[in-house]
């Protein structure tokens, strides 16, 4: 585990079908379980490191034990988190974050969010000092800078609000209470499949949005009556693979340009956020990095996967996936992380001038 509140790994899948096929070769030499050698662009061998690097033969739960458990934990205790899938369409996100399929896959293969989900639930059963709790779910894509509810449709552009009791959230949202860990997963694949419904109507691919699975954790233990609030979001984010490669044009060249945006701006908060004092850390360029604001940096805990082809005709694409990691790894300079609080309505607010809409819909 990493020493900072941010945790970064690489994770190569497996050579596809097609590439075996085509006697695609592996680019990268296994060093250990933290380094690999790559090629970087002069052709030269490099060794990079990384809190953890999942090779073929990794399992889902490897992934999740690693870079999830402690969030979940975490959670729990009122802090948020953030789990991001980052890299170029086929690289693995999904299929990290999700399995093969949300409702319908092997114990082996169960992905990220429905073992985040089962942790939530375990901690919260197990922790002795919590008396009453709910998990709350909202499902929503980013797509050409509209935030789009997946669990309801006819919510096509919902706006980001902060206020002092709630931090930052999607106004409007549907939440949806969840009581265990299946439950959930009948709403989640209806997200999805909701997702895919957007697919055929717009012909819109999945890897040209980025997918928020926004899990909140309500509690109050004893004896102080307080609420501790956390939440975890898990980004499935939209392929990164450089618009030139993709020949594309209309609609198509405008839907990269606005991924590579607020690919951008995710990289930029990064970068702020590594250095030790930042002055401006820009949330505020990007709906993803707004959503974020309070689930990255700061007080919180990340955790960021780079998914990578192994194949040579990959290369340059892993490289820069690799290179984006390595960026986000310098950030080690974070705060403890703390947890936020807010208040049952047991108790008066402290915040006796909230305001849900201190900020309105802009950014
Ligand atoms: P992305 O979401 O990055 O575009 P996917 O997750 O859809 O990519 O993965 C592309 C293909 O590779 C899918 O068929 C998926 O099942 C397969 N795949 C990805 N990662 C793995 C893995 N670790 N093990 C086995 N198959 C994988
Ligand atoms: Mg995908």
């Amino acid at each position: 585990m990493s020493n900072s509140n941010v945790t970064v790994c690489v994770r190569f899948r497996p050579l596809s079908h097609k590439e075996r096929k085509g006697n695609d070769k592996v680019c990268f030499n296994k060093l250990d379980s933290e380094s690999f050698v790559f090629k970087d662009e002069r052709d030269e061998d490099v060794i990079f490191s990384f809190d953890k690097v999942f090779y073929d033969d990794s399992e889902q739960s490897d992934v999740y034990n690693f870079l999830a458990v402690p969030i979940v934990a975490d959670a729990v205790n009122g802090i948020n988190g953030t789990i991001i899938t980052y890299g170029q369409t086929g690289a693995g996100k999904t299929y990290s974050m999700e399995g093969p399929s949300i409702l319908h896959c092997n114990e082996l293969k169960t992905g990220l969010v429905q073992r985040v989900l089962n942790g939530l639930f375990e901690c919260l059963k197990t922790s002795a000092n919590i008396t009453t709790w709910t998990v709350k779910l909202s499902m929503v894509e980013i797509y050409l800078e509209k935030v789009r509810d997946l669990l309801d449709l006819s919510k096509d552009n919902l706006q980001i609000k902060e206020s002092k009791s709630q931090g930052i959230f999607i106004s409007g949202a549907t939440e949806i209470s969840i009581m265990n860990g299946s439950d959930a997963l009948e709403r989640l694949s209806e997200g999805i499949a909701n997702r895919a419904v957007g697919e055929t109507q717009m012909n819109l691919a999945s890897s040209r949005s980025h997918c928020l699975y926004i899990f909140s954790v309500q509690h109050e233990s004893t004896p102080d009556e307080r609420v501790r609030a956390g939440k975890i979001i898990l980004v499935d984010l939209a392929g990164s693979e450089k618009v030139e490669k993709t020949g594309a044009e209309g609609r198509v060249l405008d839907e990269a340009k606005t991924i590579n945006k607020s690919l951008s701006a995710l990289g930029n908060v990064i970068n702020a956020l590594t250095t030790a004092k930042p002055n401006h850390v820009p949330y505020r360029d990007s709906k993803l990095t707004r959503i974020l604001q309070d689930s990255l940096g700061g007080s919180s805990r990340a955790a960021l996967l780079c998914c990578c082809s192994p194949s040579w005709s990959n290369s340059p694409e892993s490289l820069s996936t690799i290179r984006f990691g390595t960026r986000t790894k310098l950030i080690k300079t974070l705060p403890k992380p703390i947890p936020t609080e807010v208040y049952s309505a047991k108790k008066p607010s402290p915040y006796s001038h909230d305001q849900d809409d201190l900020h309105d819909g802009t950014l």
